[in-house]
């Protein structure tokens, strides 16, 4: 069976590393969404308390079920509770209709829209959101907004931050009081001087794939993730014979063949068997990718398809996010 590898050691790394520049485990929300990245939601979440991390973030309310009871809190991003969740949950309000839609009782926090227009209620909506807030019984424990590009050079992470500062400085003048305040996602946090928020919600830099362009000096961060498939079956081959579907792997010389037992049914990206995907040993996979399968030379038991999702996502034009998020729970996760 195919198998993801993560390691212990490199995910305490990066958390240290998370850490040093938030200047306390404390301020740190691990965001589990998505399967923590690929990586095995409950895994995940299991390293995370181990290494004190307190505070997690996760997409939907039933991850939050599943890894609530490690952490303080747990925060969903993206979905309506029909009653109050379990202690230590709350629940992100996206715009003024979720508030409505929540149940009185429920702990919120509302995201405030400072720029990048896919979610969160508009600045000049911010006091009838809080109003309703309180109107409604719900309890308001956070206010957090996005950055559309704090990974991209440009101005971009600086105007939306000044914003939520702004905001900041004019609800709290205003009396508004214990409640967080966080803006930051890794690439913010990495390329941000100082920290002064009260948690940053950090995915990618914590599953060490966070790339930031040049001239943001590169963070020091270690892939946890590494993905490896077992062989099926091998064969001997003469020169010209054509491998898997269309025959598009053709032998230039005789050769051993082994298939492999990771194909797209596991997410793997397909790509295209005219660049075929190089893996980490410098070899090809020959011909197509099929739903459960892959062909190469050689007769290795076990072959690794990657140490770092983001050097597998460059050669496919993608994002390490989205070759980690697609990896199958069937995957089996295995922390070393
Ligand atoms: C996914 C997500 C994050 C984490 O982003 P990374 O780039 O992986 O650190 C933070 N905040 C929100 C709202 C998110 O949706």
């Amino acid at each position: 069976m195919s198998f993801l590898r993560i390691s212990r050691e490199n995910f305490f790394y990066n958390l240290n590393q998370i850490a040093r520049k938030t200047q306390s485990i404390d301020r740190v929300a691990l965001v589990l969404k998505d399967n923590a990245y690929g990586h095995g939601l409950t895994l995940m979440a299991d390293l995370a308390a181990e290494a004190g991390v307190r505070h997690a973030v996760v997409r939907t309310l039933a991850e939050a079920e599943a890894v609530r009871g490690r952490f303080e809190t747990v925060l969903v991003l993206s979905e309506i509770p029909e009653k109050v969740p379990e202690n230590g949950v709350r629940v992100v309000v996206n715009d003024r209709s979720c508030i409505a839609a929540m149940p009185a009782g429920c702990e919120v926090e509302l995201k405030v829209d400072t720029g990048m227009h896919r979610s969160g209620v508009a600045l000049d909506e911010v006091d009838r959101a809080l109003e309703a807030i309180a109107k409604r019984g719900l309890a308001l424990k956070g206010v957090l907004t996005h950055y559309r590009g704090a990974d991209e050079m440009g101005s971009d992470y600086f105007w939306q931050r000044r914003r939520f500062e702004a905001l900041r400085d004019r609800l709290e003048r205003a009396g508004l009081k214990g409640v967080r305040w966080h803006s930051h996602n890794s690439a913010a946090l990495f390329r941000c001087g100082s920290f002064e928020e009260d948690v940053a919600r950090v995915g990618i830099a914590a599953y060490g794939c966070l790339r930031l362009p040049e001239p943001f000096e590169a963070p020091d961060l270690r892939p946890v993730a590494s993905l490896w498939a077992k062989r099926l079956s091998t064969r001997r081959l003469c020169a010209g014979a054509r491998v898997g579907y269309g025959g598009e792997g053709e032998l230039k010389e005789a050769g051993t063949v082994s298939t492999y037992d990771i194909g797209y049914g596991d997410g793997w990206l397909r790509g295209e068997a005219r660049r075929p995907y190089r893996l980490p040993d410098g070899r090809e996979i020959l011909g197509r990718v099929s739903m459960d399968m892959f062909s190469l030379r050689g007769e290795d038991e076990k072959v690794c398809l990657f140490h770092d999702a983001g050097e597998a996502a460059a050669q496919f034009g993608t994002i390490a996010y989205e070759v980690l998020v697609r990896l199958s729970p069937h995957i089996r996760r295995v922390a070393e």
